[in-house]
């Protein structure tokens, strides 16, 4: 379960990017995602790979819980030890970390540590970039190519009428 955002009660233009950054847009989300996509699953190596403060990986983790992007599996019986895995909605994250990445060994780090490789076999040397692909044709598209439609909830939201006038 994924907790969801009303957009009306979210301040300035209704956008689901802010609804996004509600719930994982604290600093250390995130990266306890790619701690956890990495095989990282006990309290102890999220906390030494993220680096994070343990009161504030306690709290962090408890509210990525709450919000439906992981999820606690017992490992132990006893003494009693649970893991965090992905769920679905944060396996769905793992695209944007790539796009951070990306955009961070451009325009954030002198020297990038790692390079994501299409691996494994032929294609190992083939550098893989974040890229959006339309979900129809499979075609790569920029933001250039891209329109913003607003959908009936974002017509509401904006006080416009549900249906789009057109012009005859
Ligand atoms: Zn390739």
């Amino acid at each position: 379960m994924t907790a969801l955002y009303d957009l009306a009660d979210l301040p300035g233009r209704p956008c689901t990017i802010a609804a996004a950054l509600e719930l994982v847009g604290e600093r250390w989300s995130l990266l306890v995602v790619r701690e956890v996509s990495l095989g990282n699953h006990r309290f102890s190596d999220i906390a030494r790979g993220t680096g994070a403060p343990r009161d504030r990986l306690t709290a962090r983790l408890n509210a990525l819980v709450a919000a439906g992007v992981l999820e606690r599996r017992q490992y132990s019986d006893s003494p009693p030890r649970s893991g965090y895995h992905l769920t679905a909605s944060g396996r769905d994250l793992l695209p944007v970390l790539q796009a951070l990445l990306q955009w961070g060994d451009r325009w954030a780090a002198e020297e990038p540590p790692v390079r994501l490789t299409h691996a494994p076999g032929e294609h190992e040397e083939h550098t893989v970039d974040a890229e959006w692909v339309c979900r129809t044709c499979g075609e790569p598209v920029n933001s250039s190519r891209v329109e913003r439609v607003l959908t009936p909830a974002g017509r509401a939201l904006s006080g416009l009428p549900a249906e789009e006038r057109r012009e005859h």
